[in-house]
């Protein structure tokens, strides 16, 4: 049984000292009254809610395949833009088409920041 003394929970402020709950996993317990804090805290529900969207897959994950279609997308339009340009200009190379889809791709990235 360990227990940290001097926290506070980030969503009352009320001062709780983590200890060992039945699981083994640390829980919050209100330093004035001995409860979990998961009970006591006026924002638990927020919490629990906030833990749920942790759990199953956020945004983050689903922009691995919107990454992965921006990917395809920028290489399609520099594949076209090379095109054009290589039947004008002879120095225009496949591979500058990974080369320009990796600039379209930065430029997107930081549009979307
Ligand atoms: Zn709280």
């Amino acid at each position: 049984m360990t227990a940290t003394t001097g926290s506070i929970c980030r969503s009352c402020n009320a001062p709780v000292e983590w200890r060992d709950g039945q699981n083994g996993k640390r829980v919050p317990v209100d330093v004035a009254t001995g409860e979990s804090h998961f009970k006591t805290c006026p924002d638990a529900r927020q919490w629990s809610r906030q833990n749920g969207a942790q759990a199953t897959p956020t945004s983050s994950s689903s922009t691995a395949k919107d990454r992965a279609i921006a990917r395809m997308s920028a290489l399609r339009s520099a594949a076209i833009y090379c095109g054009h340009r290589g039947s004008t200009d002879e120095s225009v190379k496949s591979e500058h088409i990974f080369v320009m889809a990796e600039r379209m791709l930065a430029w997107l990235e930081k549009g979307e920041n």
